[in-house]
């Protein structure tokens, strides 16, 4: 038996109840319910066991099923930890460090919270194209218009405006040049002091360390959370360094460290570079169940907890086997 359940979060909050009701994410009480559920139907383990698994054959207890989080949201310690640790499970979280060292807000989750203040979406986008214009004689850009026919593409979980916000503000266009429009956008539809944002977003370091001490897993998410395979060799060998020095000092254990592609960044080259920095296990966005005999440790797929039920009641779904 080497089948293996990854289970991907991000946010994990009750929503309804929150400032921010539009934030794509999991409600505090599907998250228990899903934590009920998971216990019911799966064997929960440790990355300890599943880096076992992978380098020594150790075989895992049928349907494992490990949980990460991503980004290091102040949601993780609040409401994730405290459940987790009452059901004794070891929860895997990945920290983009620069929030935590430098304390600045990402652009992609200025994203998310300019999204969930929206009404409407056509707005923000002539709003996004005035900012655009009046920025784009300084930038090597195509034409706005261009980047909307090439990028609006919708996916399995978000409408093709949305997606098109996402890609050209995380991606598509010159870091510099998408980091003003999105701050422009934040004063506009959150309105909030980034700090202070930043302070009710994101983890500490004393909170991290202290999950670290009981025995939760701190993992690699890079320093500013950059698409991993879109770096120069040397850049992406400093946002690995960066973040390895920061898991150090959060004393997570730095033989077996692990790392989770932002946005599902691998390559192959990526794949290389974190092999031979002696990564163990690294997780992608590939939406699959792991087979520990099968899978590539470096780029071991997990599926989104939208995909698991949310009832603790509820009938296992395809994804079981
Ligand atoms: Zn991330």
């Amino acid at each position: 038996m080497s089948n293996l359940t990854v289970v991907m979060y991000h946010y994990v909050r009750p929503i309804k109840d929150s400032r921010y009701i539009g934030i794509k994410g999991l409600e505090y009480v599907d998250f228990k319910e899903q934590v009920s559920f998971i216990k019911k139907n799966y064997n929960p383990v440790t990355i300890e066991d599943v880096i076992g698994s992978f380098e020594n054959n150790i075989p895992l207890p049928p349907n494992a099923a490990l949980m990460t989080f991503d980004d290091a949201y102040s949601d993780h310690f609040k409401y994730v930890y405290p459940i987790l640790k009452k059901n004794g499970m070891q929860g895997c979280f990945y920290a983009p460090a620069k929030t935590i060292e430098d304390k600045e807000v990402l652009d992609v989750n200025k994203i998310h919270f300019i999204l969930s203040s929206v009404y409407n979406l056509d707005d923000l986008i002539k709003e996004t194209k005035c900012h655009f214009e009046s920025l784009s004689e300084s930038y090597d850009v195509k034409k706005f218009d261009e980047y909307f026919s090439e990028l609006a593409v919708a996916n399995r979980f978000d409408p093709k405006e949305i997606i098109f916000i996402k890609r050209l503000l995380q991606v598509a266009l010159p870091e510099e040049m998408r980091g003003i429009i999105c701050d422009r956008l934040f004063e506009r539809y959150v309105g909030m002091e980034q700090a202070a944002f930043c302070e009710e977003l994101y983890m500490t370091k004393d909170q991290l360390k202290h999950m670290v001490a009981d025995g939760m897993h701190v993992g690699s998410h890079g320093y500013n959370h950059y698409w991993w395979n879109k770096l120069k060799s040397q850049e992406l060998e400093q946002e690995i360094d960066k973040s390895l020095a920061f898991l150090k000092d959060i004393n997570s254990n730095s033989e077996n460290w692990t790392a989770c592609y932002p946005y599902g960044s691998s390559s192959d080259d990526v794949v290389q570079l974190l092999q031979r920095k002696g990564c163990k296990l690294a997780f992608t966005t590939v939406v699959d169940v792991a087979n520990t005999k099968e899978s590539h440790p470096l780029l071991v797929p997990r599926l989104d907890t939208n995909d698991l039920p949310k009832s603790s009641l509820a009938e296992t779904n395809s994804w079981y086997r």
